[in-house]
C-alpha cells in the first residue's frame, strides 16, 4: 500500500498507538509511552530547577566533587548525546535518597552518603538512578497515569496537545513542587530494571557490580527497626523498598553482567 495512503486510512489514536510502544534498551522490555523523549525531558529540567531552587546545595567540596566524579564516569556509558548532564548534592542529612530526572539531572541527599559509604557505593546509587532515567520510567509512570485519566486525556496527549489540565497531571506524577523527596514511587518492576540495568552501567564503568548486593545490605540495616516513625527513611523505603528478593536478584543477575559488561578499571 502507498504509505501516504496509510496514513489517511489509520485513525490518529491508533497511530498514536502503534508508536506507544518501545523497548527498554538491555532488558529488551516493552514499554508503553504515550509522552515524546523530548516532552519528557523539557519537564524533567524543569522539575528539576523548581527542585534546585528550594533546596540548600552542599558546600562540601569533597563530596560535591565525588558525586560529580562518579556521575561523569556512569553517564560516559550511558549512551546519551542528548542528556545534557548535571550532578549536584543538596545538603539534608535526613533524606536518604537521590534521583535522575529525564535529561540528565541527578541530584543526591548527603543523607545517603553514609550508606554509600564510599565511592563504588556512590556508584551502584548513580547507576540506580541514571538506569531509572534511561529506561524511562517516569514517562512510563506518566502514560499509565494517562490511562487512568481516560480516553479524552490519551488522545490530546498522543497529539502533543497540552491542556492546562494535562499540565496539572505531569506536575502530579512528576510530583513536581512538592519540596524535597520528590519522586513517587516506582513500581517493583521498574525498581528492578533500573537495579540491572545500574549494575551494567557501573560495570561498564569499571565499578564491581557485587556493590550493589553490599549496598543494599547496608540500606536493610540501616532503615531496620527504624519503620513506622514517619520519618525519612520511611520514605526512601516507600520509593526504594529494600527486599531479600531484591538481594537474590541481584545476586542470580552478577555472573552475567560479569561475562558481559565489566571491564575493571587499571
Ligand atoms: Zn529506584
Amino acid at each position: 500500500m502507498h504509505p501516504g495512503r496509510l496514513k489517511l486510512i489509520i485513525p490518529l489514536a491508533a497511530l498514536a498507538f502503534a508508536n506507544a510502544c518501545q523497548t527498554v534498551q538491555y532488558t529488551g522490555r516493552s514499554q508503553f509511552l504515550l509522552i515524546s523523549e523530548s516532552e519528557e525531558k523539557k519537564m524533567g529540567i524543569e522539575a528539576y530547577k523548581a527542585i534546585l531552587k528550594k533546596a540548600k546545595l552542599s558546600k562540601d567540596r569533597k563530596k560535591v566533587a565525588l558525586v560529580r566524579r562518579v556521575g561523569r564516569r556512569i553517564a560516559k556509558h550511558a549512551n546519551k548525546p542528548d542528556f545534557q548532564w548535571e550532578f549536584n548534592l543538596v545538603d539534608d542529612d535526613k533524606q536518604i535518597n537521590a534521583f535522575c530526572l529525564p535529561g540528565g539531572k541527578v541530584a543526591f541527599y548527603t543523607g545517603i552518603l553514609p550508606v554509600a559509604e564510599k565511592e563504588i557505593g556512590v556508584a551502584v546509587v548513580m547507576g540506580h538512578e541514571i538506569a531509572h532515567a534511561l529506561a524511562r520510567h517516569g514517562a512510563e509512570r506518566v502514560s499509565q497515569g494517562m490511562l487512568v485519566q481516560g480516553g479524552g486525556q490519551l488522545l490530546s496527549a498522543a497529539i502533543g496537545a497540552k491542556t492546562p489540565h494535562q499540565q496539572n497531571l505531569y506536575r502530579q506524577l512528576y510530583a513536581l513542587g512538592t519540596g524535597v523527596g520528590i519522586m513517587l514511587p516506582y513500581s517493583r518492576k521498574n525498581e528492578s530494571e533500573a537495579d540491572k540495568i545500574g549494575m551494567i552501567l557501573m560495570a561498564k564503568a569499571g565499578y564491581d557490580p557485587a556493590e550493589a548486593l553490599l549496598f543494599w545490605q547496608r540500606m536493610e540495616a540501616a532503615t531496620s527497626g527504624k519503620k513506622g516513625r514517619g520519618g525519612s527513611l520511611e520514605k526512601f523505603l516507600s520509593t526504594h523498598p529494600t527486599s531479600r528478593d531484591r538481594q537474590e536478584q541481584i545476586k542470580a543477575w552478577l555472573p552475567e553482567i560479569y561475562k558481559k559488561y565489566y571491564k575493571p578499571k587499571k
